[in-house]
């Protein structure tokens, strides 16, 4: 072999289409530059596992990066950086740009700040052979095995009958106690491991583990539930009432780490989609830009984005169209002119289960961040499919910007499915494409992704604003 190319490898060079592993393709300080942006990211994963305390975090960076407040009705003008709150479990932090809005339209990042967990009934607490539980209803797709047998943190709200809001975290601090979802040992799961997957634990067996001592008074029954709530009322100025107006959440207790001899990867709970969420807040919080970029981290994706906090809600239509007009822009054309990112993660093609990818078009690991055309389910179902000429103009800015990413489907064509907030912000008449970073264990109580796919993520945002 000579060095000199041959006339084959040459064409192969200058023809082929080949996906790049961004570790590979990064110089020293680009790598430096990766490791670095994962230190902040971490941070966040751990500041901020619901919806509420990933809104509270982006509000105090946003305020940290001098953008303020607004309400409907508030006026706007070019330059004015602001941030928008939902009901405390939404934000959309946006900067007005000096390009005019009707031809240029919005520049939109949507991603989602909900993540799969174990929410808290409202009539939960009972005790049983000398333990007290809280009965719970599982929020999103889980598989219900996984969340056995590990350290879970308890997070939200209670509004007592006062309508006191008291705020709840415990578990994270390692002084703080934990929680936990009770298994069946093996010597005696023949029948229970003989069964499918899916019935290894039912629904009504995610029951959480909060006490085991009971109230020193031979005079009452339910000693150990009564102690439980001697503590609460303690520590909280909780009774057991309050509890039918509470929103708590059982997550796994575990701090985000890197994974793996060389720190390419990082575990934590709820990348999905908080990995799509924190480039996207610090992308519009860090840089200036002649558009008027939005990054809406939304609630509810994970159970099909209803409700006045998921995306399928009028107050973020109503929000665009308050900002179209505060510029004295008409909606209409705005939104015609408009470009959303739906930046939600998507599932990295794994070899311990190559049988469900199509290896073609999974996306890799450490690839950069991948762009779904479609989601959907056999025949793609349900999915926006963006138009060619929308994603050409993506492509454009990507290669620009000298992002290294790639696209990706959703598993087989007949095996897999899944959706995300990107055909209902379609549906308002803006060019949408789904575009998010590859997990390995995607749902499961902590979940993977590459450092290398984060920053790509990030550096994409930054093409789409430029
Ligand atoms: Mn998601
Ligand atoms: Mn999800």
């Amino acid at each position: 072999m000579s060095d000199k190319k041959s006339k084959g490898q040459a064409l192969q060079k200058a023809l082929a289409y080949k996906k790049q592993n961004y570790y590979e393709q990064a110089d020293k300080a680009e790598r430096k530059a990766i490791f670095a942006y994962a230190e902040g990211y971490k941070n966040f994963l751990n500041a901020a596992k619901t919806e509420r305390e990933a809104t509270d975090y982006a509000v105090s960076a946003a305020e940290k990066a001098g953008f303020t407040e607004y309400h409907f009705g508030d006026a706007l003008r070019a330059g004015d950086k602001k941030y928008f709150i939902n009901r405390g479990k939404s934000v959309v932090v946006f900067r007005v740009g000096t390009l005019p809005l009707e031809e240029d339209g919005l520049r939109i990042i949507a991603s989602h700040i909900d993540a799969p967990r174990v929410d808290i009934k409202q009539n939960p607490l009972y005790e049983d052979s000398g333990m007290a539980f809280l009965k719970t209803h599982y929020y999103g797709g889980i598989k219900k095995y996984q969340w056995t047998a590990i350290p879970l943190a308890l997070h939200g709200v209670v509004i007592l009958k006062d309508g006191t809001k008291v705020t709840v975290k415990v578990g994270e601090d390692p002084k703080d106690p934990v929680f936990y979802i009770n298994d069946l040992l093996p010597h005696l799961g023949g029948e229970q491991m003989s069964g499918s997957a899916n019935k290894l634990i039912e629904g009504e067996q995610l029951n959480v583990l909060v006490g085991g001592m009971p109230y020193p008074d031979d005079e009452v029954d339910g000693k150990i539930k009564l102690n439980v709530l001697n503590v609460l009322h303690d520590k909280y100025g909780i009774e057991e009432e309050d509890f039918l107006s509470a929103e708590l959440s059982a997550v796994p207790a575990f701090p985000a780490r890197d994974v793996g001899f060389d720190r390419a990867l990082i575990g934590a709970y709820g990348h999905d989609d908080r990995v799509c969420a924190y480039p996207a807040l610090t992308a519009v919080l860090d840089n200036d830009t002649p558009h008027t970029v939005l990054a809406m981290l939304v609630d509810k994706e994970e159970i099909g984005s209803e409700g006045n906090t998921g995306i399928q809600s009028k107050v973020y239509e109503d929000l665009m169209e308050e900002i179209s007009l505060a510029m004295g822009a008409n909606f209409r054309k705005v939104r015609a002119a408009s470009k959303c990112l739906s930046s939600d993660v998507t599932a990295a093609f794994d070899p311990n289960f190559a049988g469900v990818y199509e290896k073609m078009n999974a996306a890799m690991l450490s690839c950069g961040t991948a762009m779904c055309k479609f989601t959907g389910a056999r025949g793609k179902s349900g999915s926006n499919d963006a138009n060619a000429e929308f994603i050409g103009e993506v492509r454009k800015m990507f290669a620009e910007g000298g992002v290294v990413w790639q696209t990706a489907e959703l598993g087989k064509v007949d095996i897999g499915g899944g959706g995300t907030v990107a055909k209902f912000v379609a549906n308002l008449n803006i060019d949408t494409v789904d575009l998010g970073v590859p997990v390995i264990s995607m749902h499961a109580p902590w979940e993977v992704i590459s450092k290398a796919d984060l920053y790509s993520n990030y550096k994409a945002f930054l093409a789409f604003m430029k």
